[in-house]
């Protein structure tokens, strides 16, 4: 029996999706972005002027708008569709703004508290590979295997970087480097479910590895993993 929940946490920009979609692929697994609905609900804040410093009204966004996760319903690049409340944001939530906004939406307790019981839920149907910052601690801390995957920062602004210019956006280097690193301060720092290592993850150091040479190291330890 392979292990069913496969946790994957990290910073920013540290290839988790990347990992985490090719894994669950390979394995037939569901494979669950949790950073998406973060991304979602401060997306939709942003685009009903809810002020980003009003927690309250943040939280409630949070506890009533409806995230849907869909296979792709558009061929142009995308891995899959996001519905918020009917509407699709699937680019939108990829947007700088959105980029700035989301880590002071994230480090709200009741922001955090509604998201985290849909994906426990979710994560708990099994066969799921979930990527985010507290999968391993908070989410699903009773996951069959935990992977914390890094990068040094320098690495992961030039994945990000290459990332955006690809979609077509004007975006200096260092620009990108200092958006990553501010995001990460806030998601490290948080009270509430920082990003941190979970005492019984792995630690995989991605900095020096292609992303075939990282899938196989993953799937080394989802074998050996067998329970
Ligand atoms: O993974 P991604 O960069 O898309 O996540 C966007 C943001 O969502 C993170 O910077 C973090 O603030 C928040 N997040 C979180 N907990 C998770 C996943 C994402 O706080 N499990």
């Amino acid at each position: 029996m392979l292990p069913s929940i496969i946790a994957i946490d990290g910073p920013a920009a540290s290839g988790k999706s990347t990992i985490g979609a090719a894994i669950a692929e390979k394995l037939g697994y569901l494979y669950f972005d949790t950073g998406v609905m973060y991304r979602a609900v401060t997306c939709v804040a942003l685009a009903r002027a809810i002020p980003i410093a009003d927690e309250a009204a943040v939280t409630a966004l949070a506890e009533q708008v409806q995230i849907d996760f869909l296979k792709p319903t558009l061929n142009d690049g995308r891995q899959f569709t996001i519905l918020a409340d009917g509407q699709d944001i699937t680019w939108q939530i990829r947007s700088r703004e959105v980029d700035a906004y989301v880590s002071p939406v994230s480090a709200y307790a009741g922001v955090r508290r509604a998201l985290t019981a849909q994906q426990r839920r979710i994560g708990l149907r099994g066969n799921v590979v979930m990527v985010g910052r507290d999968i391993g601690t908070v989410v699903l801390p009773e996951a069959d295997l935990k992977i914390y995957l890094d990068a040094t920062e320098e690495e992961r602004a030039r994945r990000r970087h290459r990332e955006r210019l690809a979609r077509g956006e004007q975006v200096e280097y260092e620009a990108v480097r200092q958006e990553i690193r501010r995001r990460d301060e806030i998601d490290s720092s948080r009270a509430v479910a920082p990003l941190k290592q979970a005492n019984d993850a792995v630690y995989l150091d991605s900095t020096n590895l292609s992303v075939p040479e990282v899938i196989a190291r993953v799937m080394q330890l989802v074998t050996a993993r067998d329970c």
